[in-house]
């Protein structure tokens, strides 16, 4: 759904438009600095679409100052949301703080709307038009408080939103989506058969969903799930000489198509480019991912000593995706697919409230400051998580961070909210 980013100085009303605009009466929250919220993120609903209101006033911080907060709170919101709400109290008018954050949104390649707040009557509607210097359009006067003004406000915050879903965007309960894929010959029909043995029923369409028919609808661990691109595997279709570039593609769409890619390897033979290149599509492609070694009933001991050094050797860079060691064949520890897909799933779907995310990011900076460069360190001044599916994170910071800090950070980020199976895209924003 589309994200309504609301940003604003302390005491503007933010927290109270936020709750008009959710059509929630929650108690207000003071806009007290320094005061964090956890929970930033609400659905809301207004003449039949939804939308998320995100309120990136959550985080006051201490020492950088007001004008400095309000721009890291505009940038996470020009990195965040769809349109952004700059909330200004219409009594003070606009503020030195107010035109630092009107500053940083004249560069938004998105919507901006001015909401000249507290305008409880016809009298201080005259306040209003002095917002025009902010220089970010006509300013929208409302009293958050009393709900004047804030159904028009709707319609204008509709007729600005986008109206394109995101292709990512999940099928409303439908089935999850997996991909099954890895180079020819490492057993994904077989995979396939075993996994649409016996009581687990495949069907082939089912009345009222969307399910292509190229697809397989497979019920594993009480749950349906839908198996991507499968019509070839099911038929056991072999394919020609020279179709490596084919079976590329067809892994390229497949991952598109899914949310979580498992990639098979085969146990008994080394790691290859090939498996490389399937894996790096998955991990490209932003999925969540599950390795299967595959044919482990063809690893014996010595095999299995060689793998481990495989493993270390040629997997270094997924150390935070699941393997699980399965027989097509044989039907060996199968039923450890579903669980491992689902955490990768609940992985790539993580949220974590901007308010922990700057609790954590600051005690981890306190225990282990960024290396001293000339005398000064760049500091973390703002984190923000920009999206899921897969996680993505926005640094905003005083300075050029080293990339070894940027690891360290992503590392800490998996072990402590347990990223576990999902990709994560980590931006540093470094205001010199
Ligand atoms: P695909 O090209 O990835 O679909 O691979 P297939 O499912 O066609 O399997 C390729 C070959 O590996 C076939 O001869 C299978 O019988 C064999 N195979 C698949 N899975 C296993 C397994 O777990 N153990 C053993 N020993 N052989 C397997």
């Amino acid at each position: 759904t589309p994200v309504v980013a609301v940003v604003g100085r302390p005491n503007v009303g933010k927290s109270t438009l936020v709750n008009r605009l959710i059509g929630r009466r929650q108690a207000v929250v003071e806009d007290t600095p320094g005061v964090t919220r956890d929970r930033i993120a609400y659905d809301a609903q207004w003449n039949g679409r939804r939308f998320t209101v995100v309120d990136t006033g959550g985080w006051e911080p201490d020492a950088e100052g007001r004008a400095a907060a309000i721009a890291a709170q505009a940038e996470a919101a020009m990195a965040t949301a769809d349109v952004i709400m700059l909330v200004v109290d219409a009594l003070v008018g606009a503020t030195d703080v107010d035109e630092a954050a009107a500053r940083v949104l004249h560069r938004a390649k998105k919507p901006v709307i001015v909401v000249a707040n507290k305008v409880d009557d016809a009298r201080a509607e005259s306040d209003v038009s002095a917002l025009w210097s902010l220089g970010l359009g006509e300013p929208f006067p409302v009293s958050a408080l009393h709900g004047r003004g804030s159904g028009d406000l709707l319609d204008v915050l509709l007729a600005k939103m986008p109206t394109m879903p995101s292709a990512d965007q999940r099928l409303e309960n439908g089935p999850r989506r997996v991909a099954l894929v890895g180079r020819p010959n490492v057993g994904k029909s077989s995979l396939l058969n075993q996994l649409a043995k016996e009581d687990r029923v495949v069907v082939d369409s089912v009345a009222g969903t969307t399910v292509d028919p190229v697809d397989s609808l497979i019920e594993l661990d009480g749950e349906t799930w839908q198996f991507v691109d499968t019509a070839g595997l099911r038929k056991r279709v072999k394919q020609a000489s020279g179709t490596e570039y084919y079976a590329s593609l067809r892994t390229q769409s497949a991952v598109e198509a899914a949310e979580v890619a498992v990639v098979l390897l085969d146990s008994s033979e080394p790691i290859s480019e090939q498996d490389q290149r399937v894996i790096s599509q998955a991990v490209d492609a932003g999925r969540a991912l599950v390795i299967a070694f595959n044919k482990w009933d063809l690893v014996d001991e010595d095999r299995r000593y060689y793998l481990d050094r495989e493993i270390d050797r040629e997997l270094k860079r997924i150390t935070w995706a699941q393997r699980v060691n399965i027989s097509a064949m044989t039907g060996r520890a199968v039923t450890k697919l579903a669980p491992a897909i689902r955490t990768a799933l609940a992985g790539w779907e993580q949220r974590v409230p901007t308010g922990e995310l700057n609790q954590w990011i600051s005690a981890l900076i306190a225990a282990r400051p960024h290396p001293v460069r000339a005398g000064k360190a760049p500091r973390v001044l703002f984190m923000t998580q920009a999206g899921i599916r897969p996680p993505k994170f926005v640094l905003f910071t005083s300075g050029r961070l080293d990339p070894q800090y940027v690891r360290f950070i992503e590392r800490r980020l998996r072990e402590d909210f347990g990223f576990t199976g999902s990709p994560i895209a980590m931006t540093v924003k470094a205001r010199e």
